[in-house]
């Protein structure tokens, strides 16, 4: 059977790349996968391809009434099956109501099975976890879900949201929790802080992936890490995540903090950092 895996994040924290390097990693351990793009911004599967852009789904709908599969996808690096969703034009309609047409057309197509399809990973935005972008955890699109996050707070503040909007939906057959997938970690409190957070709702962390120049310079080339840098060891991270994902069958529903709870929660961590680098320069003085 197909496992359909939802990846959110908030904007720019790094759900392209972390989503198209384990795809990456899966093809070249020899499974079939399709990835989708359910992003307005549309480049969700670039570095699966050279870099280059997709038709959107979106738009070659409202261009055609007949879209046929191969109007919107493209084969990408080891055979990943890559498709955008697409977004509204901006300033008209709703992203989520485009997300739930792309797949319905994908369902309509019988890709799934026609694909043989392994794995299906959905890149979703997720600032805000409006119903709209709740799409792919809410209609039974997924059954799991995990969520990209650095130790920045809105990034926290991000999968915090998706927490909630998961136990909004989980109990009516929406996705469960697979994870946090902690991203560009620095040396020092980020893992911890990452850990402590899913320690107080109940979630469980996936992996960590660390920042690194190799990312960047892959991306150079319209590359993923995998294909760009097989040999790094940042390639290697991505393979033990994508490792995890598949087979991790650890689903779980978390407790989100409330907004207070969450901004106390932050500063006690703002006065730790504060107060281990005022002792770290008094031990150098
Ligand atoms: P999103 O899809 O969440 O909007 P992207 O995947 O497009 O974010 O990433 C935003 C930027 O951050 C990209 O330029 C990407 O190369 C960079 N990036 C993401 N993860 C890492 C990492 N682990 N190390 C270094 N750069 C990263
Ligand atoms: Fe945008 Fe979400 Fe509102 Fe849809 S539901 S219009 S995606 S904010
Ligand atoms: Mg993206």
């Amino acid at each position: 059977t197909t496992k359909h895996i939802a990846i959110y994040g908030k904007g720019g924290i790094g759900k392209s790349t972390t989503t198209s390097n384990i795809s990456a990693a899966l093809a070249e351990a020899g499974y079939r996968v399709i990835q989708i793009g359910c992003d307005p911004k549309s480049d969700s599967t670039n570095t699966l391809r050279g870099g280059d852009y997709l038709p959107t789904v979106i738009d070659s709908l409202r261009d055609s009434a007949k879209v046929k599969l191969q109007d919107v996808s493209a084969i990408g690096f080891k055979g990943v099956l890559c498709i955008e969703a697409g977004g509204p034009v901006p300033g008209v309609g709703c992203a989520g109501r485009g997300i739930n047409a792309a797949v319905s057309l994908l369902q309509e197509l019988n890709v799934f099975e026609e694909f043989e399809a392994d794995y299906v990973l959905y890149d979703v935005l997720g600032d805000v976890v409006c119903g709209g972008f709740a799409v792919p955890i809410r209609d039974g699109i997924t059954d799991r879900a995990y969520v990209v996050s650095s130790s920045d707070f809105m990034a926290i503040y991000a999968a915090n949201n998706l927490f909630k909007a998961i136990g909004k939906y989980a109990p009516s057959g929406g996705a469960k929790l697979g994870g946090i997938i902690g991203n560009s970690i620095l040396p020092g409190y980020p893992e911890s802080l990452i850990t402590d957070f899913a320690k107080r709702t109940g979630a469980a962390v996936a992996g960590f992936v660390p920042r690194s120049p190799v990312v960047a310079q892959s991306e150079l080339y319209g590359k993923t890490v995998i294909e760009a840098n097989p040999g790094s060891e940042q390639a290697d991270v991505y393979r033990k995540l994508a490792a995890h994902v598949a087979g991790n069958e650890n689903l779980s529903v978390p407790s989100p903090l409330n907004v207070t709870d969450l901004r106390d929660w932050a500063r006690s961590w703002g006065d730790a950092i504060n107060q281990e680098a005022a002792s770290f320069s008094a031990s150098a003085r």
